[in-house]
């Protein structure tokens, strides 16, 4: 089963991604593990990609495009996959269409976590994260027992620089801009399936396993 998982930020997509992969068996493809893999292999696209990233400069469309083809094509996607972070843009669905229809493939499922903007703010800038162990914790919804510190070492929990409200703001209105197009796209090809993700993360993962299972 070929799977697309789409949500804003702070909707809890690598949560529940972890969970998709684990209850189907299908490899997780995100784009940052993907760009990972192509740089150590050293492929032709993964080299590319370093001497932009090296330089700090946004990798373009097409090098992106290229890394997630080459990874796709790995054999462990023969039995299907969960793509994550990727497509972002219209342009790149339809660079992933010319993918899939050279593989031979179609995506089965777009599935996506539906969260009210106000809320994903909360999740967003609530969030800490333990230096040591990377647990991360909310300030309301999943508190540390004593506050600052991690329950599992006593590491020093920290916020992400960018899970400010300026940033948040900007990578929501980035989302709604860019992103949410999607959905339209995916929707008139009657993909698009819509969950709703502000519920209990348990209940959320099993309206989606039900929903892929069918
Ligand atoms: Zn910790």
């Amino acid at each position: 089963m070929n799977i697309l998982i789409m949500g804003p930020p702070g909707a809890g997509k690598g949560t529940q991604a972890e969970v998709i992969v684990n209850e189907l068996g299908i490899p997780h493809i995100s784009t940052g593990d993907a760009f990972r893999l192509a740089i150590k292999q050293g492929t032709p696209v993964g080299v590319k990609a370093k001497e932009y990233i090296d330089q700090g400069l946004l990798v373009p469309d097409d090098v992106t495009i290229g890394i997630v083809e080459e990874r796709l094509q790995q054999p462990d996607c023969k039995k299907g996959f969960l793509l994550d972070g990727f497509p972002r843009t219209l342009s790149q669905a339809e660079a992933l269409e010319g993918i899939l229809a050279r593989l031979n493939t179609k995506l089965d499922h777009v599935v996506n976590l539906k969260v009210d903007r106000e809320k994903l703010m909360v999740r967003i800038t609530g969030r800490r994260i333990c230096k040591v162990c990377g647990t991360t914790y909310h300030v309301v919804f999943n508190p540390p027992q004593v506050e600052g510190i991690c329950d599992k070492d006593g590491g020093e929990l920290y916020q992400r620089s960018d899970d400010n409200e300026e940033s948040v703001e900007k990578r929501l209105n980035e989302y709604d801009n860019k992103t949410q197009p999607l959905l339209a796209f995916y929707d008139s090809k009657h993909l698009l399936r819509q969950v709703d993700g502000d519920q209990d993360i348990h209940a959320v993962s099993d309206e989606l396993i039900s929903l892929l299972r069918g």
